[in-house]
C-alpha cells in the first residue's frame, strides 16, 4: 500500500487542507503506546475504567490496568496515537510520581524518544512496530493515526471519541457499507465505531463535492464542540 497516496485519496475525498509534505511519525512497541494511551487523555471505556484512582494514585491505576484483561485486549486491539506536545508534557510529568523505578525508567526512555522525535514540531503520531505478519494492519493503524492528526491540523476533531473514532472507520472501510444499518458485535469498541460510521455515511448521503463533505463535518464538529458537557 502506498501510505501517501492513500491518505491523499481521503484528504482529497474530504476538501481536507493539508500543509505536509512529508509525515512523520514514530514506531514504538505497542506496550509504550498503549501505556501512554492510559496515560493520556484517551477516552477508551477501557482505560477510563481504571483511571478512576487519577489524579491521586496513577501508579496504582497504571499497575492494575497492566494486569487486566482490558489491557491484553488494547495490545491486540488499535496501538496508535497522536501525541500533542502539551499532552506529552503533561504526561512526562505524570510519570516522575511513579516510585517503581523500573518502570519510571521504562517510561522516562519512550517519552524521551518521543520528545526528540517530535522536536519542534507540536504533534506527533505514533504506531506500533509490526511484525511481518502484521504490515497490512500496520498500514491500516497508521493511516487511521495520521488522518487523525490531519483532522487535527484543519481544526476539526470533535469532543467526542465517538464521531471521530466513527468518521476514521467511515474512511477506513468502503463507505457504503455503512448506509445500513451495522450488526451488533462483541466487541463494544467496534460497536461504537460502527455505529457512528453508520451516522457519518447517513450524513454524507447526498453530498457530491469534497467542500460539500468538509462542510458536513465542519458543521457536526460546531454543534458538537458548542455543546455544554
Ligand atoms: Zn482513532
Amino acid at each position: 500500500m502506498n501510505i501517501k497516496k492513500e491518505l491523499n485519496k481521503k484528504i482529497k475525498l474530504l476538501g481536507l487542507r493539508n500543509k505536509q509534505k512529508e509525515y512523520s511519525y514514530m514506531v514504538c512497541t505497542k506496550e509504550d503506546i498503549t501505556i501512554s494511551n492510559f496515560l493520556g487523555d484517551c477516552p477508551d471505556p477501557n482505560y477510563i475504567k481504571y483511571r478512576k484512582l487519577f489524579p491521586k494514585n496513577i501508579e496504582k491505576s497504571l499497575k492494575t490496568y497492566l494486569s487486566s484483561k482490558e489491557h491484553k485486549i488494547q495490545l491486540k486491539y488499535r496501538p496508535g496515537r497522536v501525541i500533542s506536545s502539551s499532552e506529552l508534557n503533561k504526561e512526562i510529568k505524570i510519570i516522575r510520581d511513579i516510585k517503581d523505578k523500573k518502570l519510571r525508567t521504562k517510561l522516562n526512555k519512550f517519552y524521551e524518544k518521543v520528545r526528540k522525535k517530535m522536536n519542534d514540531r507540536n504533534k506527533l503520531t505514533l504506531v506500533f512496530m509490526p511484525s511481518k505478519k502484521e504490515k497490512k494492519r500496520f498500514e491500516k493503524v497508521l493511516i487511521h493515526e495520521l488522518m487523525h492528526e490531519l483532522m487535527d491540523e484543519n481544526n476539526l476533531r470533535m469532543h467526542d471519541w465517538r464521531w471521530n473514532e466513527g468518521l476514521m472507520t467511515y474512511l477506513e472501510y468502503k463507505s457504503k457499507e455503512f448506509i445500513k444499518k451495522p450488526k451488533k458485535e462483541k466487541n463494544k469498541m467496534w460497536n461504537a465505531y460502527a455505529q457512528y460510521a453508520h451516522k457519518w455515511a447517513l450524513l454524507f448521503k447526498d453530498a457530491k463535492t469534497p467542500k460539500d463533505r468538509y462542510e458536513i463535518i465542519k458543521n457536526k464538529a460546531k454543534e458538537i464542540n458548542t455543546k455544554k458537557h
